[in-house]
C-alpha cells in the first residue's frame, strides 16, 4: 500500500459522523503562532502551551524564517489572522536544535544536482542557497529579528504584542526570548497599565 492509500484507509477509520463537533474559524484564544515545520513540534508545541483545537492560528515554515515581510506569505498571514479572525496576540516560535541552522549550501547545491535540478537554474534564481533559506546560526537570533521585523511591520498594528520563544523540542519547556509587552513600540502597554491603575 503507498502513502497515500495507507492515510486514506486510516482517514475511513478516523471519521466518524457527529463526533467532532463544530468549530467556529476564529481562534477560541486569540493569537497566533508563528513556528517551524520541525516534526518533533507536531502535536508537542500545542500541548506544552496548553492549546488544543479551535485555541489558535498556526503559521509554520522551515525555521520560522521571515525573509520578505511585505510579499511573503507569513505576514499575509498574520494581517489575515488579525483582521479576519480575531487574532490579538503573536508568538514567533523557534526551537533548539533546528534544521535551519545547520544547513550547508555546497551540499544542498549539489544534492539538488543530483536529484535533477538544473546547476544553471540554481545560479540564476538561487545563487546564494543559504541566504535564499533564510538560514542563521542561531535560533534564539533568528527568533530575535523575526519578532523585530514583525513588530516594526507598518501593516501590524501597534497594539498587538509580539513575543519570541524558544521551545526545547526534547522536554517541551518554552523560555521567552522577547516580551512583547515590554517592546518599545507595542501601544498596547500604555492602555493595559491604565487600566491596572483605575481597578
Ligand atoms: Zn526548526
Amino acid at each position: 500500500m503507498n502513502l497515500l492509500d495507507s492515510i486514506l484507509s486510516v482517514n475511513r477509520s478516523f471519521v466518524h459522523p457527529g463526533a467532532f463537533p463544530p468549530l467556529p474559524k476564529n481562534p477560541k484564544k486569540q493569537f497566533a503562532i508563528f513556528t517551524c515545520m520541525d516534526t518533533r513540534l507536531v502535536d508537542f508545541l500545542e500541548p506544552a502551551m496548553g492549546i488544543k483545537r479551535g485555541d489558535a492560528k498556526v503559521i509554520k515554515n522551515a525555521g520560522n524564517i521571515l525573509i520578505d515581510p511585505f510579499h511573503g506569505g507569513v505576514i499575509r498571514s498574520l494581517v489575515a489572522a488579525i483582521f479576519m479572525l480575531g487574532v490579538e496576540e503573536i508568538f514567533v516560535i523557534g526551537h533548539e536544535d533546528c534544521g535551519m541552522s545547520e544547513v550547508k549550501p555546497e551540499k544542498l547545491k549539489a544534492d539538488m544536482i543530483a536529484r535533477g535540478i538544473a546547476p544553471e537554474v540554481i545560479e540564476s534564481l538561487v545563487p546564494d542557497l543559504a541566504q535564499w533559506l533564510g538560514a542563521f546560526s542561531c535560533p534564539a537570533d533568528n527568533v530575535n529579528e523575526v519578532t523585530a521585523k514583525i513588530r516594526n511591520n507598518p501593516l501590524i498594528p501597534a497594539d498587538v504584542p509580539v513575543h519570541g520563544l524558544i521551545f526545547c523540542p526534547n522536554d517541551g519547556s518554552l523560555e521567552v526570548v522577547v516580551n512583547g509587552y515590554h517592546a518599545e513600540n507595542y501601544s498596547g502597554a500604555a492602555r493595559k497599565s491604565e487600566i491596572f491603575c483605575y481597578r
